[in-house]
């Protein structure tokens, strides 16, 4: 069956109802081209569609919030520039302006460019159910590759994070668009400072480099200490060998991906936006 709730207590019933036979529907890109493949077989599809408030987007002072069904079309103009470059760099506009945030962390492909980039940012996701709502850190919600941490009722509702002092993007694809990240990198600095560093590509989930963080954080950003993460982050991916890039490739370039992020932006330059 196919349902088209016109809210979203309604959607969550449905949910609730229905469970794991059924998926939700935002743009299509991922979940149709599963299904013509043959990959994916539903009995029951909601469309979020006519949800129009999960696609409201806040500035709430310290922290924004983004609603999961926000396009990348929309976000591509955004002032907090991973965000911005990586819904930029999703695919064609075709598909920038029919696939969701909430769809590209939904989907939890290690490739996610979105995903990478909120969890560069050190997002938390905001998950709704007719039982209530809960929030966890992003970091914890992916669990393997198209597996996440999300309940049979549950929906995503958006996605919270800190307002950065700057942050930056890097995708390495094999096209300049309408390609799958290779491998794709985020960094954001929060208003003390401290960085925070994830990765896509280079394991079963988008990766937050969390020892790479921690050393920078004991020894602050410097030229040496720079190098030296890049080298660290390099050592912390967990990439493969796929019909994309060996995972030599992609560990050495992990580690290039991230000094060159990190030296954008402690000393200025064409991506570093003051968000
Ligand atoms: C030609 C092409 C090029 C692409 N290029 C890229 C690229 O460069 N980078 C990239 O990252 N991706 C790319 N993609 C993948 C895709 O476009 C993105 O992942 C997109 O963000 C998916 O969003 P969607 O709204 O279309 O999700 P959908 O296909 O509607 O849903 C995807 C999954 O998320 C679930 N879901 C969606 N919304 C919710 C919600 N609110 N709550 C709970 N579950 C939800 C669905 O049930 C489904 O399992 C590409 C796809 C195509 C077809």
């Amino acid at each position: 069956m196919f349902y088209q709730p016109e809210t979203v207590a309604e959607a969550l019933d449905l949910k609730a109802r229905l469970g794991l036979s059924a998926r939700f529907l935002a743009g299509g890109t991922d979940l149709v081209v599963m299904m013509k493949k043959g990959r994916l077989t539903l009995e029951d599809v909601i469309d979020l569609g006519k949800l129009h408030e999960l696609a409201e987007t806040r500035d709430e002072g310290e922290t924004h919030f983004v609603g999961a069904l926000c396009s990348h079309r929309t976000l591509e103009s955004w002032p907090i520039r991973v965000l911005a470059d990586a819904a930029r760099q999703v695919g064609g506009p075709q598909i920038r302006n029919r696939g969701t945030i909430g769809g590209n962390v939904g989907t939890a492909s290690p490739a996610g460019d979105v995903s990478v980039a909120l969890l560069a940012l050190d997002a938390a996701i905001e998950l709704v159910s007719a039982r209530g709502s809960r929030s966890m850190p992003l970091r914890d919600f992916f669990q393997g590759v198209g597996r996440t941490a999300i309940a049979p009722d549950e929906l995503i509702a958006g996605f919270r994070f800190r307002k950065p002092a700057m942050s930056a993007f890097y995708k390495n694809g094999k096209r300049s668009s309408v390609a799958i990240s290779v491998i794709c990198a985020g960094v954001s600095l929060d208003p003390d400072g401290f960085p925070s560093i994830a990765v896509g590509s280079v394991a079963p989930t988008p990766l937050r480099l969390l020892s790479t963080e921690a050393f920078l954080r004991q020894r602050g950003l410097d030229p040496e200490t720079i190098a030296e993460a890049g080298r660290l982050a390099s050592e912390e991916v967990r990439p493969i060998t796929d019909h994309r890039a060996s995972a030599e490739y992609r560990r050495a370039i992990a580690g290039i991906a991230v000094t060159r992020l990190l030296t954008q932006l402690t000393q200025g330059g064409a991506h570093v936006v003051h968000a």
